[in-house]
C-alpha cells in the first residue's frame, strides 16, 4: 500500500480553491521520492500495483457476494491523458462480469431532451458491481464550459448562463452523488493530471506510429488550443465538488506507472475500509445444503 500522507496530497480538499500547477504531473510529490529517484519508485510502483490488482480481484468477489455496496469509478482528464489505458490495467485482474465500463461521447438527441444528469443516472452500477464512467457528468461544466455554444443545444429554459448558473451545475452533481453515498455507492474521481509537454508528445507518437495513427483526431489539437480554458474550468469543478463523500483526486499522469499504481490503491483502499462479508449461511439454508449433500452421496 501506498504512504496514506502520499495519498492525502492528491485529495482536493472539500471547499478549497485549487491551483493544478500545485499538484505534480511527474512521480516526485515530495522530497523523500524526490531522493528515492525515480527507478527506486518505478520498482515500488510495480509492486504496489501488482498487489493491488491480486486484492482488488478478491475484493470485488466480496462486493458481490455482500451485495450491498456499489462502486462508482470516474475518470476525467485532458485528451492523452491514459484513461483507456488506466481502466484496461486497473480492472485487469477484475472478473468482467462484476464490472462495467462506460464512455461518454457528445449527447444523443435522446439525451438532449432530458436533464443533463439523465444518461450518467442511466449508467449507474447496481450493487455489488464496479462501475466505471470514462468521461461524465463533469463534461456538462468542462467541455460545455469552455464551449459555451453547446449549452445552445441543451434546450434549456431561458436565464443568465453566468456563475451562478454554473454553480447551480455543481450543487446538483453534489446532491447527485451524495444521494449515492447515502444509498451505498461508493463514489471515487480521479482527475488523470498529465502535463502539456507529456500530451504533445504522445499525440506525436500517436502521428509517427502507424498502430498508434487511429486514436490522433484532429480535433484533439484543437482543444489543445482551450488548454487554459480547460484547466480552469477543471480548477472550479474539482474545488466545487470534492466533497467528504465523493472525492476527487489529482492523479500525476505523465508516467502510466504511477496513475495505475495511485489509482489501484485508492480504489483497492476504498473497498478494504468497506468491511464486507462473504453473506451468512442461516439454520435453514444450512440443512438445504446438507440435503443436498444426502442427494448427492445417494446417487452412488
Ligand atoms: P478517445 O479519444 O481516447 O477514444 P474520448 O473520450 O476522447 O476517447 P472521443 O470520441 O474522442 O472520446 O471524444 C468524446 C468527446 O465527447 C469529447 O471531446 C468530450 O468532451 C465530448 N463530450 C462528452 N460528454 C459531453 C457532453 N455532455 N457534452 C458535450 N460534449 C461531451
Ligand atoms: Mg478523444
Amino acid at each position: 500500500m501506498i504512504d496514506r500522507k502520499i495519498i492525502d496530497l492528491f485529495r482536493v480538499p472539500p471547499g478549497k480553491k485549487i491551483r493544478l500547477k500545485n499538484y505534480a504531473t511527474d512521480w516526485a510529490q515530495t522530497e523523500e521520492l524526490e531522493e528515492l529517484g525515480k527507478d527506486e519508485i518505478k520498482e515500488r510502483a510495480q509492486q504496489v500495483l501488482e498487489q493491488n490488482l491480486k486484492d482488488l480481484a478478491e475484493m470485488q468477489n466480496l462486493l458481490y457476494a455482500d451485495d450491498r455496496y456499489a462502486l462508482l469509478i470516474v475518470l476525467q482528464g485532458m485528451d492523452a491523458a491514459g484513461k483507456d489505458g488506466t481502466i484496461k490495467h486497473v480492472m485487469s485482474g477484475v472478473n468482467p462480469q462484476g464490472c462495467q465500463v462506460f464512455s461518454f461521447k457528445q449527447p444523443s438527441a435522446e439525451d438532449l431532451d432530458h436533464n443533463f444528469l439523465w444518461r450518467y443516472m442511466k449508467a449507474l452500477p447496481e450493487r455489488g458491481r464496479i462501475g466505471i464512467f470514462n468521461r461524465s457528468c463533469y463534461e456538462d461544466v468542462l467541455v460545455v464550459k469552455v464551449h459555451h455554444e453547446l449549452l445552445d443545444q441543451q434546450k434549456l429554459p431561458p436565464g443568465k448562463r453566468g456563475k451562478s448558473f454554473w454553480e447551480g451545475r455543481y450543487d446538483d452533481i453534489n446532491a447527485f452523488e451524495r444521494h449515492l453515498a447515502r444509498t451505498g455507492t461508493i463514489v471515487l474521481k480521479f482527475f488523470l493530471h498529465v502535463s502539456k509537454q507529456e500530451q504533445k508528445r504522445r499525440f506525436l507518437e500517436r502521428l509517427d506510429r502507424p498502430e498508434k495513427n487511429w486514436k490522433f483526431s484532429a480535433a484533439d489539437v484543437a482543444e489543445r488550443q482551450c488548454w487554459d480554458d480547460y484547466v480552469k474550468a477543471y480548477q472550479d469543478a474539482l474545488a466545487a465538488t470534492s466533497t467528504d463523500w465523493a472525492p476527487w483526486y489529482v492523479i500525476p499522469a505523465d508516467h502510466k506507472w504511477v496513475t495505475r499504481a495511485v489509482v489501484a490503491d485508492i480504489v483497492t483502499s476504498a473497498l478494504r475500509k468497506l468491511d464486507l462479508k462473504y453473506p451468512k449461511v442461516t439454520e435453514e439454508q444450512r440443512q438445504a445444503l446438507a440435503e443436498a449433500r444426502r442427494l448427492l452421496e445417494e446417487e452412488g
